[in-house]
């Protein structure tokens, strides 16, 4: 039977580095373990909560209540046969990272695009996590053939892609459930200035982002045609902050620890922010990054 820990500490496991804490909290390896938690969670009355690399969440101080399934540990990349494609089925744990290396293998373009993404692969297909840049792939829906989720009842259902709705930075049309694994596939078209390229961007990045202090990367969602971290740097709030919670002097979309934030001095300043940019620019900037827990 999984292991249930009980006042989880997730310092570790959000890339704000935030000491918050779950009520309950299990490290599933397989799939059968995840099918176990729920089971657990759904016999003793307790909401599940899901987490992949904890890069794109603001988990409350007041904790998160029920069953909190972390599936950082439920890793691993199967390469499947496939004459014209790279074809790759990865469990929903796996770091985006470890992807980005099986494409640069073969240097498919793919390995640009996953070489500047944190976090985990079903995380990628939650979010549809993309770049900015005009790339191709530059959407995780351009590389997702399909993927598999545990329902709620314990059944397994595959979705392709075309059955589901992916829009900016959400993909719509199979939830309730947790993803557990993820197949991607690329043409075996090589690139071979792909380790160049991928050089290049990194060296960007880290001229551009505080790629050196804990962050959720772009907090808030581009509002259609605009750029958020513009906006919020048009209002003069770089460097601004609230206890450990600091907006960027880098990149004004980034909002970092500055080594004692809490999750309501993060909460604090999104709210401020929202509100400055509303007020000189009238735009509501929505969040990117997920609430999770006792909000
Ligand atoms: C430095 C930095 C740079 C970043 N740059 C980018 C960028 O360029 N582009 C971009 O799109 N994002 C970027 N991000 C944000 C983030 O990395 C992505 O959104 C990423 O895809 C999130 O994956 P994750 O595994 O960390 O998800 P998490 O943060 O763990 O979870 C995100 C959401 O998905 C849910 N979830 C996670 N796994 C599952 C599952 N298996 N089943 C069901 N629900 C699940 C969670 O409950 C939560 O609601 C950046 C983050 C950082 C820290």
């Amino acid at each position: 039977m999984i292991e249930i820990h009980e006042d989880f500490n997730l310092k570790d496991y959000n890339s704000w580095k935030l000491e918050v804490f779950a009520e309950k909290a299990c490290l599933p390896t397989t799939v059968e373990e995840i099918k176990q938690a729920q089971q657990w969670a759904q016999e003793n009355s307790q909401p599940v909560t899901v987490l992949g690399g904890g890069t794109n969440v603001l988990i409350s101080d007041q904790g998160v209540s029920g069953l909190l399934i972390i599936l950082k540990n439920f890793k691993g990349v199967e390469v499947l046969e496939d004459k014209t494609n790279l074809k790759l089925k990865a469990k929903a744990g796996t770091p985006k990272f470890e992807l980005m290396r099986h494409f640069m293998k073969y240097r498919l373009s793919p390995a640009l695009f996953l070489s500047g993404l944190p976090g985990d692969v079903a995380g990628g297909v939650v979010m549809n996590a993309g770049v900015s840049e005009a790339r191709t792939p530059r959407e995780f829906c351009e590389v997702v053939e399909s993927f598999e989720v545990l329902k709620p009842d314990n059944s397994i259902k595959t979705y392709n892609k075309d059955e589901i709705t992916w829009v900016y930075r959400t993909s719509k049309g199979w939830q309730p459930g947790i993803i557990t694994s993820v197949t991607l596939s690329w043409s075996l078209e090589k690139d071979l200035e792909i380790p160049k390229k991928v050089k290049e961007a990194n060296m960007l990045r880290l001229s551009k982002q505080p790629l050196d202090q804990p962050s959720c990367g772009s907090t808030f969602r581009n509002p259609e045609g605009t750029s958020a971290g513009a906006l919020i740097d048009q209002c003069g709030l770089k460097g601004f902050e609230i206890g450990g919670a600091q907006v960027s002097k880098k990149h004004a979309n980034f909002l970092i620890n500055t080594g004692t934030a809490t999750a309501t001095d993060f909460a604090q300043l999104i709210k401020h922010i929202q509100n400055v940019v509303l007020e000189q620019k009238n735009i509501q900037l929505q969040t990117e990054v997920k609430w999770l827990g006792n909000w």
